[in-house]
């Protein structure tokens, strides 16, 4: 008997019409003999809905608050999927993160899991049950509320399928499988049937959000069988997370294109080129939380350089503020500027390692299409570099054909 875990996101379980459609996919599985433990979302756009909510009560709403409010989506949608299931004659019961033990730290809004003590859900699964649990939340050591981030759902399917020993982590969305990168922008992408972990790792975390970066890391770790497919059709294998490196020659050198348009560009200029400056301008960003992606620092002149970062474009003005009040004057900087209208884009692929000339095949389409690259940071399976906002679509779609990655 299998164990799988199959998890469904926002537009899966939108209304109650797909509630009932989603439950009987579940339930087939589960007359087939497997153990299932359901994993849903919040109705699309309830996370957004409840947040405007919070804020209109408070500008920066308590993160302690924010999570017992947004947590609520999630609860929802796991009591109506198990009603559905239960009247299509299946046994099945509902449990919010705080009651199947989902023991996270104390950071509200982006809070990671600690354990997960599974023992009460075994013993559904042991006695016939489906086992739907509210994705995206859990509670800290103290019983408080607490929630995973973003994408979240994605993390609760894999940490109980880690937690559970599950056979398959099922993740079920709104199209089939990975694809060469989000089929909304360019309509010609093509269906992955696999993806190496290491590959969706770099996509997920350059920005296709079909799966959440920590979830495929965490699948990672843990070795678990992780699959993507659409939780709209009846058939299709969707696209599977191999570990195993890829040898075949004929394997494209880039696998897929991810962008990002949720960062912005802090620039700092004329500030001394010296020892320990990276580390005055940083340091404070690092205290107050905020992450820091892409970081570069010029080349020298007469003594003074210019140092560029990107963060989240939501932490965009608190970063300006502390770099303004704690650092200019320290450092001094002649300038400091903040640009929210960038994107960034990444060409990932395993491939690359062994293939030179990748770069500059990326660098000229550019060119040719009139994109001026204003950033650019690389690794041995990535180069990404950053962009005008209204040049991505563009750029994605010239790219995407250079590479050739319509045709398998
Ligand atoms: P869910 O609500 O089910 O979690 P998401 O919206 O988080 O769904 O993720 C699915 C979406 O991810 C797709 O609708 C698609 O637009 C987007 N996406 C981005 N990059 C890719 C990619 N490379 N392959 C497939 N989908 C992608
Ligand atoms: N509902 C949460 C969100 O919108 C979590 C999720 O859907 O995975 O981010
Ligand atoms: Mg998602």
């Amino acid at each position: 008997m299998s164990i799988i875990i199959q998890k469904f996101g926002g537009t899966s379980v939108a209304n109650p019409e797909r509630i009932k459609t989603i439950a009987e996919k579940v339930a087939k599985f589960a007359s087939q003999g497997n153990k299932i433990v359901v994993v849903v979302s919040a109705m699309s756009g309830e996370t957004d809905k409840l947040i405007s909510l919070a804020k209109e009560m408070m500008k920066s709403p308590e993160p302690r608050e924010m999570d017992s409010i947004v947590s609520t989506g999630e609860q929802v949608t796991s009591g109506l999927t198990a009603l559905a299931l239960i009247n299509l004659g299946i046994k099945a019961k509902s449990y919010a993160g705080h009651q199947v033990k989902i023991l996270t730290n104390k950071l509200h809004t982006k809070a990671r899991i600690e354990n997960i003590d599974s023992t009460l859900i075994k013993k559904d699964l042991d006695e016939g049950y489906v086992v739907v649990v509210a994705g995206f939340q859990g509670s800290d050591i103290e019983g408080n509320i607490t929630t995973l981030g973003r994408g979240g759902s994605d993390i609760t399917a894999v940490a109980l399928a880690v937690s559970l020993k599950a056979d398959e982590c099922q993740i079920y969305t709104d199209v089939d499988g990975i694809y060469t990168t989000d089929p909304r922008v360019v309509p010609e992408a093509r269906k992955l049937d696999s993806i190496t972990f290491e590959e969706m790792l770099e996509m997920a975390s350059l920005g296709s959000k079909v799966l959440q970066t920590r979830a495929v890391e965490f699948a990672g770790k843990y070795k678990i069988k992780l699959r993507v497919l659409s939780s709209f059709q009846t058939s299709g294998e969707g696209t599977i997370i191999t570990f195993e490196d890829k040898k075949n020659m004929e394997d494209p050198i880039i696998s897929g294109i991810a962008f990002n348009r949720d960062e912005a560009k802090i620039t700092i200029l004329g500030v001394p080129d010296m020892p320990g400056i990276a580390y005055q301008i940083l340091g404070p960003i690092a205290e107050s939380n905020i992450d820091v992606d892409m970081i570069i620092q010029n080349v020298g002149q007469d003594g003074l350089t210019d140092f560029t970062f990107t963060v989240h474009q939501n932490d965009m003005e608190k970063t300006l503020d502390i770099l303004n009040k704690k650092v200019k004057d320290h450092v001094k900087a002649r300038e400091i500027n903040g640009d929210n209208k960038i994107a960034k884009l990444s060409i990932v692929g395993v491939g690359m390692r062994s293939n030179a000339g990748v770069a500059s095949k990326m660098f000229r389409t550019l060119a040719e299409e009139g994109v001026n690259i204003t950033t650019i940071s690389t690794s041995e399976i990535k180069i990404s570099v950053i962009l005008e906002e209204k040049l991505l679509n563009k750029a994605v779609k010239s790219l995407h054909k250079v590479f050739d990655l319509e045709t398998a």
